[in-house]
C-alpha cells in the first residue's frame, strides 16, 4: 500500500509524496523528526512535517551552501556551521584542502543520530577528523566568539520553531562579530518565491550584521516552490570574478551540480526575484 506525506506551505499549497515506509518517527526536544523512503525522491528526513532533505537532490542544497562561500573566501581554514545536522554541508567543506577545521553546532543531538543511522551518504563526514560536532543552540555558540572564524554557514530550518532566532539582526550581528575582519556567511535564505515582506526581512537584518549582501539560487525540487536562495555576507563587495576556480577545479568532478558555467549561472537572478529584494536596489 502507498501512503502520503504532505507538506503544507502558509496554508495554502499542499506538496504529496507517496512513500512505502516510514522508517523512523519521534519526537526530540525540539522538534518531530519523521524519515519515510518516497517512492519519487528515496529516504527522505523531515522535521516538524518540513522536507529536509531527500536521497535524490539534497546535493544541490549542500553544494551550493559549501562550495560558493569557499571559493569566495581568500584562505577559509577555520569554517562553523549552524544548524546543518544532517551532515551534508560538512560532507562537502572537508572536500577542500583549504579547509582545516570544521566546527558543526546543531541544537537536536536527535538529527545527527537519525541521519548517521538512515543517511550514510549525507552524514558519513561527520565523523571526519577535521570535524567538531557540538550539540547546542548556534545562537549561544555564536554570541560566545570573537574575531576567530573564516567563514559561518547558517544551514537552517525554516523561521519558525528552533531556528526562528537564526535569521534574526541580533543573530548576524553576532555571526559578524565571531568572523576575522575578512570573514564572510553563506545562510540558507528561503524561495526567491516567498512573499516579498518575508525575503526582505531576512536579507535586511542581514545587512544589519554585514555591508553587502549577494544572494544566489538554484533548483531544489523538494523544497516548497522548488527554486531555493542562498545569500552571502561579506564586510568587502562580492565580485562573482573574485571566485576561486582554481580551488574549485580540486573538486569539481566530485560534484553533480556546481560546474564552472554554474557557479556563474546561480548569481543570474530572475527580474522578479531582483525587483522584490530592495537591497539590490539601494
Ligand atoms: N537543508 C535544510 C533546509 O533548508 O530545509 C536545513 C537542514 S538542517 C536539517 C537544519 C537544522 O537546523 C535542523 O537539524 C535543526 O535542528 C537545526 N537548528 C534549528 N535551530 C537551530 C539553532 N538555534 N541552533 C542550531 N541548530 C538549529
Amino acid at each position: 500500500m502507498v501512503n502520503w506525506f504532505k507538506e503544507i506551505e502558509n496554508g495554502e499549497i499542499e506538496y504529496g509524496y507517496a512513500f512505502q515506509n516510514k522508517l523512523f518517527e519521534d519526537q526530540s526536544k525540539f522538534q518531530d523528526i519523521k524519515v519515510i523512503d518516497t517512492l519519487a525522491y528515496g529516504k527522505m528526513l523531515i522535521l516538524d512535517d518540513f522536507v529536509m532533505l531527500t536521497e535524490s537532490d539534497e546535493f544541490v542544497y549542500h553544494e551550493l551552501i559549501a562550495h560558493i562561500p569557499v571559493c569566495f573566501h581568500k584562505n577559509p581554514e577555520k569554517v562553523v556551521v549552524i544548524g546543518g545536522g544532517d551532515g551534508g554541508t560538512v560532507r562537502e567543506l572537508v572536500k577542500h584542502d583549504c579547509v582545516k577545521e570544521v566546527v558543526l553546532c546543531e541544537i537536536d543531538g536527535m538529527v545527527v543520530d537519525v541521519c548517521k543511522k538512515f543517511f550514510p551518504a549525507v552524514a558519513g563526514r561527520l565523523d571526519h577528523p577535521k570535524v567538531d560536532v557540538k550539540v547546542g543552540d548556534g545562537m549561544d555558540y555564536v554570541r560566545g566568539l570573537e574575531n576567530e572564524v573564516d567563514l559561518m554557514i547558517i544551514d537552517s530550518t525554516d523561521p519558525v520553531g528552533p531556528g526562528e532566532g537564526l535569521f534574526t539582526g541580533e543573530f548576524y550581528q553576532s555571526v559578524s562579530k565571531a568572523l576575522k575582519p575578512d570573514g564572510m556567511m553563506a545562510a540558507q535564505s528561503e524561495s526567491p518565491w516567498a512573499e516579498a515582506e518575508f525575503l526582505n526581512r531576512i536579507h535586511n537584518n542581514i545587512r544589519t550584521g554585514f555591508d553587502y549582501v549577494r544572494p544566489y539560487i538554484a533548483s531544489v525540487p523538494t523544497y516548497p516552490r522548488g527554486l531555493w536562495s542562498w545569500t552571502l555576507g561579506s564586510h568587502s563587495p562580492i565580485d562573482v570574478d573574485q571566485f576561486d576556480y582554481e580551488r574549485f577545479a580540486k573538486v569539481e568532478p566530485e560534484l553533480n551540480y556546481l560546474s564552472d558555467a554554474m557557479v556563474r549561472a546561480c548569481f543570474e537572478l530572475p527580474k522578479f526575484y531582483r525587483k522584490k529584494l530592495s537591497v539590490l536596489n539601494q
